[in-house]
């Protein structure tokens, strides 16, 4: 399935900075069925299990060189990094170490790149930054992205994975969930297709603003989508919820996602949706 794929892909202005992908990949044990996984076999299935079909969390570039035309990606806000608004103790240590651990300075990474030749703006989640938490980076990053789709009439496509909203942050960190939810209604106003992947875990305040708010809303298969947990629900309802709760299956069945697309035909898929949606972009670039 790899051969479908070019990792080589580079960063067209900063190619330095953008590292090689699935660099951090190393031999892993899947967390779902346990069975062990050679670095080299994982790179080779995109991070998915290819005992039980678990789809790991990815990093960003990773994911944006398994989707887009090699050399086609720009980022941009790159430089955008946490404050500490309401002087949180050991936030400053908490963002020095999630840089470190997930080579990035925040948990989304922006940019625009093109899929067969059709561009969209991309805001990809880093699970691994801080549970990929939403807070005041994370928003303004997202707003910037649909509001560059916006200036530019280009389709924007949002990849999620969150645990919700960065506590850290307090209301700067819950506004984000407005102010992303407005940039939405306007590009949507502007009838310029949102495309939103969820990816597991996609929770919080994250499934509670942007992320339900895609005109196409895909799913990778398992992945946890939902706001509070099963737990806390069946804490606060007093009865037991069904097996598979929240699973992008079950969110399938009661109408919360409109598909559910494995990961190695993630990049075929978003490219027949920025294909059949061309002509809408184009209608409202030339009005
Ligand atoms: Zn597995």
């Amino acid at each position: 399935m790899s051969s479908e794929f070019n990792i080589g892909r580079k960063n067209k202005n900063n190619s330095k900075d953008f590292p090689s992908p699935f660099a951090r990949v190393t031999d892993t044990t899947c967390r779902e069925c346990h069975h062990k996984i050679k670095r080299k076999k994982l790179v080779e299935e995109l991070q998915v299990c290819p005992e039980c079909g678990f789809h790991m969390p990815m990093h960003p570039y990773d994911r944006i060189a398994t989707l887009v035309d090699e050399e086609s990606f720009t980022e941009f806000s790159q430089e955008l990094t946490s404050q500490n608004p309401i002087s949180i103790s050991g936030y400053e240590e908490k963002l020095t170490q999630a840089r470190g651990k997930a080579g990035l300075n925040d948990a989304v990474v922006t940019g625009i790149g093109s899929i067969d030749g059709r561009q969209t703006v991309l805001g990809v989640m880093s699970f691994q930054f801080m549970g990929g938490s939403m807070g005041s980076v994370v928003g303004e990053k997202i707003t910037r992205a649909i509001l560059k789709g916006a200036d530019e009439g280009i389709p924007v496509t949002l990849i999620t994975a969150s645990g919700g909203a960065r506590m850290q942050e307090g209301i700067f960190s819950l506004m984000q969930m407005a102010k992303t939810s407005n940039a939405a209604a306007l590009l949507d106003g502007l009838g310029i297709p949102l495309f939103i992947v969820l990816t597991h875990p996609t929770t919080g305040g994250v499934t509670a603003s942007f992320a339900m708010l895609g005109d196409v809303s895909i799913a990778e298969p398992g992945a946890l989508i939902g706001f509070a947990g099963q737990r806390v629900i069946e804490g606060t309802l007093k009865e037991k919820l069904p097996d598979g709760f929240q699973k992008s299956e079950f969110q399938l069945k009661k109408g919360f996602v409109d598909m559910i697309v494995p990961r190695v035909e993630m990049r075929k898929t978003l490219s027949f949706l920025l294909k059949t949606h061309e002509s809408e972009s184009k209608g409202w670039m030339s009005r």
